[in-house]
């Protein structure tokens, strides 16, 4: 009996077990928000649990129910849900799949789960299906931004690269070209300064979406970001070849854009193109080649397209380089002073100097000014580099005042830039008194195009120079906007008659009657001339007999280091 009793108290202690571990279960399975398929290979059981009609309105009770399952999913998931469903004996590892609901549109994450017997065949197999709509849009959201444009809708950067590179893949496999067309939208800082940033992103959007009708599987659409925007063509030809695209462009940007505002606004673009394999080979490049022949564009007058050639981007390349080189040149004093002679016309004596900067950089390669002062005036070292010119050149100057007592000029060249700041003059001046060279020893030589600049404000500082003693002197005239008249408001005492005027002044009549006409018209307003580039004996004499003041040349001496100019500074006599 006691046996009995302890065998009854065994089992219903095993049975409260079983039903607490039971609850559990239950309760596991009804707060979840999963549900769970359960199947029994052995005693070909089926049962569904947990949050099963969050997902499905049918109930599984055997394996011929499974069917309803696949009605309820979008076709293009069926075949997936199917493979992990396989409910046979040989079924397999775990495994997982994503598919999407017909009607409640969730996203739902499919998990299975295979027990083994001692024999290593399978034997249950759970099925968890898990909502994960939101995570899902999530992701999509967050992949959207990975690989579009918010304002445009367009492909963005990263991603056209990546495109691209499928292209130049592909092309390379094919021996196919691929052209990037790089656009940019001009003057576009004045629509947005001009009108507002809504105004610009209007503008943004809706010819981002006009230059979308491009895209087709040979043709990516991309904007990069502001008013820049990219375009990849694999095999361009026919209706997909640059110049229709670039025709169909031009043929839209005929008409202006309407917004939202009621304003009719047009634009004009300029582009810049480039092609796999002629420009280069990789992704990158191409896109670096096709935005550098747009800035070639940009430069030639903009709203045109150019296309690549070697020249142009190594001529902008040797740019990027020289100012990259232009920082480190400003420290490591690798600047030069030369000066070139400029003799009077009658007698040949020494008038003065010309301050003419000369740059050897690290590896030994003279660089031209009319190549780096360029430079030197768009990225602002022009500043340092003109302030170190004027104290060099004035400091040997004062030297040579002291050594040999000659009365001479000395003529720095003095770019935009530097005019404009406002402490121009007051330095000037201080670096004369520090040397303690006259006012009237110096020669500031300006371009038209310092005047075009700013005409009232550079007048007024040369004003002021001039009352201080200080001589100006007109560079480069004939070359630019030069027009007799407008000479006579301008402080100037000197003229130079450009190169160009003096290389043909022998043999072509017109440059005779003009040099001689501008000779006679600047003498009558009372400015001193000189010519410049005189390279031959003909050309000497001959603006000799029209009497043309000053001489400066190859011919009377180049530009030279200041020893050579001591040399020539000890041979004349003191009094000149
Ligand atoms: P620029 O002021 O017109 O200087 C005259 C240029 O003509 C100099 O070139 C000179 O070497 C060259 N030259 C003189 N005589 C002859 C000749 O008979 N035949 C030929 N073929 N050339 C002759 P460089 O020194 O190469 O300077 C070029 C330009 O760079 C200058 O033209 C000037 O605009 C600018 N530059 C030179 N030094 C400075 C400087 O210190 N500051 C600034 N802002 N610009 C400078
Ligand atoms: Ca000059
Ligand atoms: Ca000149």
């Amino acid at each position: 009996m006691d046996e009995l009793q302890y065998q009854f108290e065994l089992l219903s202690a095993m049975d409260q077990k079983l039903s607490v571990d039971e609850k559990m279960f239950q309760m596991l399975c009804n707060t979840s928000s999963s549900a769970f398929l359960y199947c029994s290979f052995e005693d070909d059981i089926i049962r569904t649990f947990g949050n099963w009609k969050l997902f499905f309105p049918i109930e599984i009770q055997e394996q011929k129910d499974i069917k309803q399952l696949y009605d309820c999913i979008e076709d293009k998931y069926i075949l997936k849900l199917k493979e992990l469903l396989f409910l046979e004996k040989k079924s397999r590892r775990n495994e997982s799949a994503v598919v999407r609901m017909k009607e409640k549109n969730l996203w739902v994450k499919c998990e299975t789960v295979v027990t083994y017997n001692e024999k290593k065949e399978p034997k249950e197999k759970v099925i968890r299906f898990q909502n994960i709509t939101k995570l899902k849009n999530q992701h999509e959201e967050l992949t959207y931004m990975a690989y579009y444009d918010i304002m445009t809708g367009l492909y963005n950067r990263n991603y056209f690269v990546r495109l691209l590179g499928d292209f130049v893949r592909k092309a390379e496999e094919e021996r196919k070209c691929v052209a990037v067309m790089f656009i940019d939208i001009d003057d576009f800082r004045k629509i947005n300064d001009g009108f507002s940033i809504v105004t610009g992103d209007e503008i943004i959007q809706q010819f981002g979406q006009f230059l979308n009708s491009f895209s087709s599987s040979h043709v990516i659409v991309s904007h990069f970001n502001s008013d820049i925007y990219c375009i990849a063509v694999y095999d361009p030809c026919g209706s997909r070849s640059v110049e229709h695209i670039y025709r169909m462009i031009r043929e839209r940007l005929r008409w202006p854009f309407s917004l939202s505002n009621a304003l009719d606004l047009s634009i004009t673009v300029s582009m810049g193109v480039a092609e796999y394999p002629e420009a280069t080979k990789t992704t990158l490049e191409l896109i670096n080649c096709a935005e550098i022949v747009m800035f070639r564009s940009k430069a030639m007058g903009k709203n045109s397209i150019q296309y690549f050639n070697e020249p142009m981007v190594d001529d902008f390349r040797q740019n990027i380089s020289i100012e990259n080189k232009l920082k480190e040149a400003i420290f490591d004093r690798s600047f030069m002073m030369y000066f070139q002679p400029q003799y009077n016309a009658k007698d040949r004596g020494l008038r003065g100097v010309e301050a003419l900067i000369r740059w050897r950089d690290k590896d030994g390669n003279m660089i031209s000014p009319s190549v780096f002062i360029p430079i030197a005036e768009k990225n602002g070292s022009i500043v340092p580099i003109g302030e170190w010119v004027i104290e060099e050149s004035v400091r040997t100057f004062a030297e040579w005042k002291k050594k040999y007592q000659h009365k001479l000029i000395l003529s720095l060249n003095i770019s935009s830039i530097q005019y404009k700041r406002s402490d121009f003059v007051s330095k000037l001046i201080k670096t004369l008194q520090r040397y303690h060279v006259k006012p009237s020893e110096v020669e500031l030589e300006i371009t038209e195009s310092v005047l075009i600049d700013d005409l009232k404000e550079i007048t007024n500082k040369l004003i002021a120079l001039r009352d201080y003693g200080i001589r100006i002197s007109l560079d480069d005239f004939g070359t630019g906007y030069s027009s007799l008249s407008y000479l006579k408001g301008l402080p100037i005492d000197t003229l130079k008659i450009d190169k160009t005027f003096i290389d043909t002044v022998v043999s072509d009549k017109n440059s005779k009657i003009i040099t001689e006409s501008i000779i006679y018209m600047v003498k009558k307003l009372g400015f001193e001339t000189v010519a410049e580039g005189v390279e031959t004996k003909e050309q000497f004499e001959y603006l000799q007999s029209i009497e043309c003041d000053n001489i400066q040349g190859y011919f009377m001496g180049r530009p030279m280091p200041p020893d050579k100019v001591e040399e020539l500074l000890r041979q004349l006599p003191k009094s000149n």
